[in-house]
């Protein structure tokens, strides 16, 4: 079994999540007393979402550089960004490091062509959902196209992330509003509704919402799993 470096804290609420969710995998594929073998570097989440309102987008890539060679000089084999908002840095993480680098988009879009869907809705940070480091992942590598809520939706979609989620907090008034903005998005075509942002996932399970859900923090914990198990 290979370890798994995982770069967390952004927040640790999924961080947290990712911990036993590679863990559970691991245990339901080997059994007995088996867990992963991992090594996560915690940064601090005050000074990246500081950063991030800065749009200093180049400290950020150093930051998430530092914390990916920190993995490997620890003996990670493999690194994980633990959110999907960071991977707009995605290339300074993979020049610092000889190990690979797992995109989150990248079993995400799996997931999603194995499902037979073309046209997807993205729910995440407003940075996820308004750039184009992820919707272009997306569509260049997996051919898949991403739709995202509207201007209104987009700002209440981020902020339950930050002042909510990221606190772990857990409302089912902002569980109501997400599931508005899902049926919105279906009206709009969408055949499945990532959730692009790795605590959402506390908030929505498949059960809350009208479009197949893809789980950005289970598929990315659960591909990490299979790459470590992989001779
Ligand atoms: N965990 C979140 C994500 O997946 C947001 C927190 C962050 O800004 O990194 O995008």
């Amino acid at each position: 079994m290979k370890t798994i470096g995982v770069i967390g804290g952004m927040s640790w609420e999924s961080s947290a999540e990712y911990y036993r969710l590679l863990n559970s995998e691991m245990k339901a594929r080997m059994g007995g007393h088996h867990n992963a073998r991992s090594l996560m570097a915690t940064v601090d989440f005050a000074e990246i979402e500081a950063l991030q309102r800065a749009g200093d987008w180049d400290a950020l890539g150093v930051l998430m550089a530092q914390a990916a060679s920190q993995l490997e000089r620890g003996g990670a084999d493999i690194v994980l960004l633990a959110t999907n908002t960071m991977h707009r840095v995605r290339a300074a993480i993979e020049a610092a490091i000889a190990i690979p680098f797992l995109h989150i988009a990248d079993p995400t879009g799996e997931a999603l062509r194995a499902a037979g869907v073309t046209r997807v809705g993205l729910l995440g940070t407003r940075y996820t959902m308004e750039q184009d480091f992820y919707v272009g992942r997306l569509r260049e590598v997996h051919g898949i196209e991403a739709i995202v809520p509207d201007a209104g939706e987009r700002d209440n979609v981020h902020g339950i992330i930050y002042d909510e989620l990221c606190h772990g907090i857990v409302k089912d008034g902002s569980r109501a509003v997400y599931q508005r903005v899902i049926d919105a998005l279906a009206e709009r075509g969408a055949q499945g509704v990532i959730l692009g942002c790795t605590e959402i996932t506390l908030l929505i399970s498949a059960a809350d919402s009208s479009l197949p859900v893809f789980d950005t923090t289970a598929l990315h914990a659960k591909a990490a799993v299979d790459w470590a198990l992989k001779a």
